[in-house]
């Protein structure tokens, strides 16, 4: 068959339980997806011999509805992977319970304009042959009990690495993105001859969760009904915990690369894993991905070659002012005329515009903004702003569901004095979007939840400037006033949390009304100087093509 062409020579097998391809491809919740995508497509580009592992999450993840005061509504998401993909003449089984479970396997292509493409397999259990309940395995991501979790994840693993070794391919690197996939590592250690300082030879482990109780855990009494007649609970007790199958350290033991997502990431995992030699390689984005239109168009004339070299937007002094901030008003123009049309509420192109958009729940705080509505309203009278919202809460994720709620009341409050929206269903089309077309990119997480955060570096990429709380990839990234805003105090400086607090309130609504305003409003060069900033000294570094290359010659070769 022509299409396994495509398979032959790749030997580094990427794991991830979610991917973002394409907006049509509904099988990524949030920036671990999206990471996933964007790092097969630079790997597309750089044509590395990858082959990337996933489920086909049929179900999707869902897409978002709010009514009117703010409730969330999850609505199913089928999708038709024959419309993009190709079934394949392979079929593995795993053991689950004391059942046979078939798995089939899809192969979709990434295409790079360089010539480089990426297969990317995904699982499938809906085969005739297996009972309803199995069938429904690759159904929904995220979804589910723990039972069902775990059923997801004895497929990518064990299922992922028995199709690659039934399509003939001479894997030499197994790449786990977060922990689910780690019982790849038990059916390396089945082969013959393996121990685990051989399957530590061939394994690479990113972490992604800089808290304790963000790792996928089990209970034996799970593990043992659905794993027993396969698995040796000894070596997953030793490897993984005795208490709780614990993912996350399964992939530690097994693995001999590891790494954070960022520098303050590898640190925080360092004291959460004392004596795990964890490096850091800070996340990056596709840069061609996440550029809109207007800046591609004005990149390819002044710096052409950069979207297979970013690092050439380090030149971006070289582009007339003028052609920067006319591409920027065409991104916002596409930006405010898309929230008039879904929302009504009549924003401008003139006035200072804030986005924040990513998964709503508790840790991203998307309600700091309104902590305190008069000194909000002062900022607001000093100079206009208007400020765009999106996110969806996962299903289970009542107080998630809950801050969206607040948020739709806190616009009601505010709704003659600033014009707040939010905008329903973020995805990756609608994360372009915002990205480019709003001016100042706000991220207020607590510390130090957010391992690395990527949408910064998108608005990066298309010149608008972030103002955001130092944690994960922005301590990196952050020169105070130059490169954008800090909120708060820096992690090196000692301070309590109330102080912490205070002074992020502070930092907030004060750089607001006394930096950013008039700075926007009336020294539009030295706002200009720092849009080129944002491409100059963070798109240039902050992409994936730079972390691709780290993962090839620290953990590939
Ligand atoms: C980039 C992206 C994310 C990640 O955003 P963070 O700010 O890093 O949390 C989430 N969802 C979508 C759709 C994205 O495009």
């Amino acid at each position: 068959m022509e299409d396994l062409q495509v398979l032959k020579g790749q030997e580094i097998a990427y794991f991830s339980m979610e991917i973002g391809l394409t907006n049509e491809i509904p099988t990524y919740a949030g920036g671990l997806g999206v990471l996933a995508g964007d790092t097969i497509r630079s790997s597309a580009d750089l044509k590395l011999p990858l082959v990337a592992v996933t489920l086909i999450s049929k179900k999707g993840y869902f897409r978002q509805e709010i009514t009117d005061d703010g409730r969330q509504i999850e609505c199913p998401q089928e999708w038709d992977p024959s419309k993009f993909m190709e079934l394949l003449p392979v079929e593995v089984t795993v053991q689950i319970q004391n059942r046979n479970v078939k798995i089939k396997a899809w192969l979709y292509k990434v295409q790079s304009i360089t010539g480089g493409v990426i297969p990317v397999l995904f699982l499938d259990t809906d085969v005739e042959e297996n009972t309803p309940e199995d069938r429904e395995i690759t159904f929904f991501l995220y979804g589910g009990d723990e039972r069902y979790r775990l059923k997801q994840e004895i497929v990518l693993g064990i299922g992922g690495v028995r199709i690659l070794g039934a399509l003939g391919l001479q894997i030499r690197k197994y790449h786990m993105n977060e922990g689910h996939s780690s019982l790849l590592t038990l059916e390396l250690l089945h082969r013959p001859g393996m121990d685990i300082d051989k399957v530590r030879e061939l394994c690479i482990f990113t972490t992604h969760t800089p808290v304790e109780a963000g790792h996928d855990r089990f209970s034996y009494d799970v593990v043992k009904e659905l794993m027993e007649e396969t698995a040796d609970l000894e070596v997953l007790r030793r490897f993984g915990g005795q208490e709780k199958l614990n993912m996350t350290l399964f992939a530690l033991n097994s693995s001999n690369y590891i790494n954070g997502v960022a520098k303050k990431h590898r640190d925080i995992s360092r004291e959460m894993f004392p004596g795990y030699e964890i490096h850091a390689i800070t996340n990056g984005i596709h840069s061609y991905t996440w550029t809109c239109e207007s800046f591609r168009k004005i990149y390819d004339k002044y710096l052409p070659g950069w979207a297979n070299e970013p690092n050439l937007l380090v030149r971006v002094d070289g582009i007339p002012d003028e052609d920067i901030w006319e591409a920027h008003r065409e991104a916002k123009t596409v930006l405010i005329d898309y929230v008039n049309k879904a929302t009504n509420i009549g924003m401008d192109y003139d006035t200072l515009t804030l986005g924040f958009a990513r998964r709503v729940t508790g840790y991203k705080r998307p309600d700091l903004l309104f902590s305190d509505l008069e000194k909000l309203k002062k900022v607001n009278r000093k100079g206009k702003i208007q400020v765009i919202f999106a996110g969806k809460a996962h299903p289970k994720d009542e107080s998630g569901k809950k801050l969206i709620e607040q948020i739709f009341g806190y616009i009601k409050k505010l709704k003659d004095e600033i014009k707040i929206a939010y905008l329903e269903d973020y995805d990756m089309n609608l994360a372009i979007k915002l990205v480019s077309g709003v001016d100042v990119w706000l991220n207020t997480p607590s510390r130090p939840m957010e391992a690395s955060g990527t949408s910064g570096m998108k608005a990066a990429h298309n010149g608008v400037i972030n103002f955001s709380v130092l944690d994960g990839w922005w301590i990196e990234g952050w020169i105070e006033g130059v490169t954008g805003w800090a909120i708060g105090t820096h992690p090196d400086e000692h301070a309590s949390m109330e102080e912490s607090h205070i002074r992020e309130l502070d930092d907030l609504y004060n750089k607001l009304e006394y930096i950013i305003i008039p700075m926007f409003y009336q020294r539009r060069d030295e706002w200009i100087r720092m849009m080129e900033n944002s491409m100059g000294k963070i798109a240039y570094y902050f992409n994936s093509h730079r972390m691709m290359h780290r993962y090839v010659t620290e953990a590939y070769l």
